[in-house]
């Protein structure tokens, strides 16, 4: 296969197209390449940002035909009006509205896949025709491109950027499971709209994929970049690599924030990189790096996102906001209301912490609670103390902030005493929101690496992304978890309120 080299010309006689794929949760714009256009926009190179995930999921719900239910064309009836309301305040002020918004939107997609060999929701596509991720899917996801929805989405809104914007180069980031195959399409587009248009991969997602399918990919169509895509752009453009490391403002001039399905503008931002705990065995980031941005500079970014994007709300995209990070909201406020992902540790059970955090703006903290067995999380190696989460979720309460706990089942070597030793404490002391998942197993986690400690037998399948145990329990948890946990009335009522879809995107504003 011909692979478009990206040209040896002088870096001023670049112009870079960043596009961010069709379908996910259409919230916020993507840190990741607003950080990439700020770093391209500070070296002299003209860069424009797409994010096609704005455009994608409502132009199909408004234009999808109804199927013959009632509820299908009733949707069809208050599709527009859905779509609009969720672009605004007001979509967000009654729960009643919000779920009928919503809903409406999720019957409008469903019927952009009725007798389609897809399945679309609000945030998710899947493709029935491609059912993993080795190199023999992304040959198959460009081999059907044109029989996808996505086609249409880039005639109607990357046709024009190519012919005006004129880019030497485009962007693709890849950063959740979703967007692959929609991705895999729009490198097939362009391979027909403009074949010599050299392309480069990145993004999260990509650090998952089997190396094959990578190779495949950059054979197809372009560059990988795995891990911080500056300085891979930076080698490529030949200019200097960012000079004051992995942190700055990320750049979204290009974007309109009242495109986003969110009550107002969402800034994401990163106060750190990788894990600062790095121990969970069942997690990938436990074999990463970790880097912080310094304190000073960071509360110096906040003050200029605040000030650049009025009346916003700040999304922490740490994996855990570190510490040290979380002290200084507490110590010197923020400029406007914020929320992410912490570690549910000793300093949360400290009420005057909890209170400091609610008066420096903080809406909702996201909390990784795994399991209500302690020797389960010892085993996990999650360094917590679950005799403690009773007062974490009744500090968030009473502090006024939001609580959104992390349920993680079938860990290996959990029994069925530590399932119900968390259900009790679920029906006892519920969060406001809530997720339940089962186990997978990234190859790079602590736990594929030393399985023999787990006590696990492992087959590595060549088209997945997770490992998979033999003696999978998987099935009998799916049924517990439905038969059991989820119809328990507490964890129903935790379960009911988190935002269908959208979950965590928008259960600040509910
Ligand atoms: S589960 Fe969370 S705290 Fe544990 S290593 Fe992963 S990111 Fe860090």
């Amino acid at each position: 296969m011909a692979r478009p080299e990206p040209s040896a010309c002088s870096p001023h006689a670049h112009r870079v197209l960043l596009v961010f794929p069709p379908h996910t949760r259409n919230t916020e714009p993507p840190l990741g390449l607003g950080l990439i256009a700020a770093f391209l926009k500070s070296s002299g190179i003209p860069c424009r940002l797409i994010d096609l995930t704005t455009y994608a999921g409502p132009q199909l719900a408004l234009t999808a035909e109804p199927i013959a239910t009632h509820r299908s064309r009733r949707a069809a009836r208050h599709i527009r009006e859905a779509v609009d309301v969720l672009r605004t305040p007001a979509g967000y002020e009654e729960r009643s509205r919000y779920r009928s918004s919503i809903e409406f939107y999720a019957s409008a997609l469903q019927a952009a896949s009725a007798n389609k060999p897809w399945h679309l929701t609000p945030s998710d596509f899947i493709d029935s025709r491609i059912i993993d991720f080795g190199p023999w899917a992304a040959e198959k996801a460009v081999s059907i491109a044109w029989e996808t929805p996505w086609i249409p989405v880039y005639d109607e809104v990357l046709a024009g950027s190519l012919d005006q914007f004129l880019p030497t180069l485009v962007g693709i980031s890849v950063t959740y499971r979703p967007q692959f195959l929609p991705a895999l399409s729009l490198a097939a587009w362009l391979r027909r709209h403009a074949p010599s248009l050299p392309v480069v991969w990145g993004g999260p997602f990509l650090d998952s994929l089997p190396k094959d399918t990578l190779a495949w990919m950059s054979a197809f169509a372009g560059t990988v970049i795995q891990g911080p895509g500056e300085q891979g752009l930076a080698r490529i453009l030949r200019i200097p690599p960012p000079a004051a490391g992995l942190f700055r403002d990320p750049c979204f001039d290009d974007l309109d924030h009242h495109s986003y399905f969110s009550p107002l503008p969402v800034v994401p931002l990163a106060a750190s990189r990788g894990c600062v705990w790095r121990r969970c065995a069942f997690c990938a980031e436990s074999t990463g790096q970790f880097c912080a941005d310094g304190l000073d500079e960071l509360f110096a970014r906040i003050a200029r996102l605040a000030d650049c994007h009025q009346k916003c709300l700040i999304h922490f995209t740490d994996n855990a906001i570190p510490p040290a990070t979380l002290s200084a909201l507490a110590a010197r406020g923020a400029p406007a209301p914020w929320y992410g992902f912490v570690r549910p540790t000793a300093a949360l059970a400290d009420y005057g912490l909890v209170q400091a955090l609610a008066d420096s703006g903080c809406s909702m903290l996201q909390l990784g609670l795994e399991t209500a067995s302690q020797g389960l999380l010892d085993h996990m190696r999650k360094g917590v103390d679950s005799t403690l989460y009773p007062s974490i979720l009744a500090n968030l309460r009473r502090a006024g902030i939001k609580s959104y706990a992390y349920l993680l089942f079938g860990f290996p070597g959990e029994g069925e005493a530590d399932r119900e030793e968390t259900l009790r404490f679920c029906a006892e002391h519920p969060a406001d929101f809530l997720n339940a998942s089962l186990f997978s197993l990234p190859p790079n986690a602590v736990a594929a690496r030393d399985s023999r400690d787990f006590d696990l037998d492992l087959i590595a399948s060549p088209g997945d992304r997770y490992l998979r145990v033999v003696d999978d329990t998987r099935p009998r948890l799916r049924r517990w978890l439905s038969g059991s946990f989820l119809r328990h009335p507490t964890v129903r009522t935790m379960a009911t309120r988190t935002p269908r879809y959208f979950k965590s995107s928008h259960a600040p504003f509910l």
